[in-house]
């Protein structure tokens, strides 16, 4: 088995999970983080609350950065955390026009060696390279989440 099918093995088994507070959806991103590599492209879809930020800090602190550092970059967009792998972590909600992420060199963060998680990536579906790993989260009533792996849509199973 090639090392790519085994790792693609291998997060089929993490997912799906059902989390029940957010320190669980932490430690998924954590588990996430030993599976991906610089270049990697990680989609989180999943409504304000899922708990995509919360993924984003355990993937973070599995890698070596503070995870107090690690918040939404609802306004700034794109917050970049140095790190043997940097994670660029992008948050696509407040983007209008996908080219918008352009102007901001996307397509360097995608070259950069780095790990890039993008929160809202619906949106800009349109850039995300084909081999890009998408996850949803999905609220189950309460501290409840599901999270598996989807499609580019965000709402179709994988
Ligand atoms: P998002 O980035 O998707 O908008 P956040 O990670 O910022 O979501 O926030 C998730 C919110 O939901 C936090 O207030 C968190 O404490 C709460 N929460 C409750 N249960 C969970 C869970 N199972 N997983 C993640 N967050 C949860
Ligand atoms: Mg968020």
């Amino acid at each position: 088995m090639s090392k790519d099918n085994a790792i693609k093995n291998m997060l089929s088994e993490l997912l799906p999970e059902t989390t029940h507070n957010d320190r669980e959806t932490e430690a998924i991103g954590r588990a996430l983080a030993g599976f991906l590599s610089p270049g990697d492209v990680l989609a989180l879809h999943g409504d304000l609350g899922a708990g995509k930020t919360h993924l984003v800090r355990g993937l973070c602190a599995a890698l070596g950065i503070d995870a107090a550092r690690v918040s939404s970059p609802t306004f700034t967009l794109i917050h970049e955390y140095d790190a043997p792998v940097p994670v660029y972590h992008i948050d696509a909600y407040r983007i209008a026009r996908a080219a918008e992420l352009l102007d901001l060199g996307f397509d360097e963060y995608l070259s950069a060696g780095a790990i890039v998680v993008i929160e809202w990536a619906e949106r800009v579906a349109s850039l995300l390279p084909p081999e890009t790993y998408h996850l949803c989260i999905e609220h189950g009533g309460g501290d409840m989440r599901h999270l598996r792996w989807c499609s580019e849509k965000g709402h179709q199973p994988a």
